[in-house]
């Protein structure tokens, strides 16, 4: 059955407000040191709904990088080292209120650069990242050591005390995707300066306009120059040189497997600090007890959410032969009924991918595990139109070698298999590289801490998926990724410790005076 089109699939520009278009309409350099720097050359930016050009953002050479390595560690020992802790907090917390005020422009940016839906930056982008930066500015004001009496053989004589101290691990490269640019932006940015760092960000070349609008509004929230600077650009080679500037100290990366894995390299090499959210192909399992009325729309969601650009988008569907028949029919009708159509239209249930090159590689998938024996259900096309739009796609009757099966698609492309018993379940879902997150739909709790303690995943929901609470850490197993984001570990991650020990000869403290 084929989707009816009945939406406009090109963004209408005239439904932008004057604060987006005229930021759209201006150039756009970098952000360095409190200041806006002209780029000497720049590059194309593509509305992905169109393929048509509405900008240009600035090509950041070696120069310019180094230059926001030297800004922020210029900062790094300025002002923002004698800012208090509740001066930092103060901050993120103005940032946050920034942002809600900003958030017309901010999510309509990021919504002409990536093709996602209006409603969805504008709540995961700027309404989700308001929270977390309130959550992590009340870090900046906890963070403490400890305080130990010391019992060291060899100094016998007096009293020794410990402690703890923890420092701002210094300049962070924090280098970002394009899949929720300005959210994941903020995932970096707010533990890393509740800890006191200072940060060059790198946005994707797909989406750098609102990394440079924030870095207008952290100036505005009373961040002291050079204390987040950003720099843009087209090719891989601006991420390589920051990640190798000697002036950083610790790299958060978001993005693909094989980037993270290059950026290990290199920052292992250089002793630096590095946290790496990788690729997922999470695994959604559906026990035959489960609750489908509610179970079916949300393994529909999972998977269709932000057009299947979510890393750890439920890719990988699990029925109990029982239920399976009912589960993929009951997706496959979801996804016919979801209406595709330009980004910034509110009538819109999914908008294109980030662009053509990639929509082509994601139906590519599709076709390839259909030569290997996959039977399509639905989907498996694009658009008659220019646009990067692809059909939500359901595979059945899928092998655990297929492609389609092991690779990240990181598109709206479900692919499906029956199981017998939990045991096989849990095989299925573990037979893969990644390990981001999994989800178990089942109303028996047996099954459920079964499944629980043997998934091996970052993240493991119950009756629900992907569903991200800032208290709580975010990272991946295997080749997903090391270290968190969110909660008290992204906090800690960007601290070093450091510790004393304070030798007293006079232990006697009666007669001090
Ligand atoms: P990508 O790895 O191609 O790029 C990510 C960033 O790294 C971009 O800013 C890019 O310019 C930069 N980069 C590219 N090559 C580099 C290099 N050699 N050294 C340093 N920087 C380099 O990823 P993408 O296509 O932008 O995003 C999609 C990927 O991100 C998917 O794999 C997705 O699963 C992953 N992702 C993971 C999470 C998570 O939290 N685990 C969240 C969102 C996205």
């Amino acid at each position: 059955m084929s989707v009816e089109i009945e939406l406009r699939l090109d963004n209408d520009y005239g439904s932008l407000g004057q604060s987006t278009r005229s930021f759209l309409d201006s150039s756009h350099g970098f952000h360095i040191g409190g200041k806006q720097v002209r780029a000497a050359s720049t590059y194309a930016l593509q509305d992905p709904s169109t393929g048509q050009v509405f900008a240009h953002a600035g090509q950041a050479r070696m120069l310019d990088v180094a230059d926001a390595v030297s800004a922020a560690k210029k900062a790094l020992g300025g002002a923002w080292s004698r800012y208090r802790p509740h001066q930092r907090e103060a901050c993120l917390l103005r940032l946050a209120d920034l942002l809600e005020q900003h958030a017309r422009p901010l999510s309509e940016i990021e919504t002409v650069c990536s093709g996602r839906l209006l409603q969805n930056t504008l709540h995961v982008d700027v309404h989700y990242s308001a929270h977390v930066l309130r959550y992590m500015a009340g870090w900046a004001t906890k963070l403490s050591g400890r305080t130990t009496p010391l019992s060291v053989p060899y100094v016998p004589d007096g009293e020794l005390d410990g402690f703890t101290f923890r420092e701002a691990v210094g300049v962070v490269a924090a280098i970002v995707p394009w899949n929720v640019a300005l959210g994941i932006a903020i995932w970096k940015i707010a533990p890393a300066l509740a800890a006191g760092c200072t940060i060059v960000l790198k946005p994707a070349p797909q989406t750098p306009l609102t990394a440079l609008y924030l870095a207008q509004l952290a100036l505005e929230a009373g961040l002291p120059e050079g204390v987040l600077n950003v720099v843009t650009g087209s090719e891989p080679e601006v991420g390589v040189a920051l990640v190798r500037d000697p002036d950083v100290d610790m790299v958060s990366f978001t993005g693909s497997t094989e980037v993270g894995r290059q950026i290990a390299l290199d920052a292992a090499g250089a002793f630096k600090r590095f946290s790496l959210e990788l690729g997922g192909k999470s695994p959604v399992i559906i026990a035959q007890d489960a609750d489908l009325s509610r179970a079916i729309p949300q393994a529909a969601w999972a998977i269709f959410a932000n057009h299947g650009q979510n890393c750890c988008a439920g890719s990988r569907l699990y029925a109990h032969a029982r239920v399976f028949d009912e589960v993929v029919d009951g997706i496959s009708a979801i996804a016919e009924s979801i209406t595709l159509g330009a980004p910034l239209d509110s009538q819109s249930a999914m908008g294109p991918l980030v662009n053509r090159a990639h929509s082509q590689r994601v139906l590519a998938y599709v076709q390839e595990g259909i030569r290997e024996g996959a039977s399509l259900r639905t989907g498996g096309q694009g658009l008659d139109h220019p646009g990067a739009y692809v059909r939500p796609t359901v595979l059945a009757g899928v092998s655990p070698q297929m492609r389609v099966v092991r690779e990240e698609v990181f598109g709206p492309v479900l692919v499906a298999a029956s199981f017998e018993n939990d045991a096989q379940a849990v095989s299925l879902a573990n037979d893969s590289e990644f390990g981001l997150g999994a989800s178990i739909w089942s109303r028996d709790l047996d099954r459920v801490r079964y499944m629980t303690r043997k998934l091996q995943a970052g993240s493991v929901w119950v009756n629900t998926h992907n569903t991200l609470d800032v208290s709580l850490p975010f990272g991946g197993w295997k080749s997903s990724g090391m270290g968190h984001d969110l909660s008290e570990e992204a906090v800690l991650a960007h601290t070093r410790l450091k510790s004393s020990v304070h030798h007293y000869l006079q232990t006697d403290t009666t007669d001090l005076t």
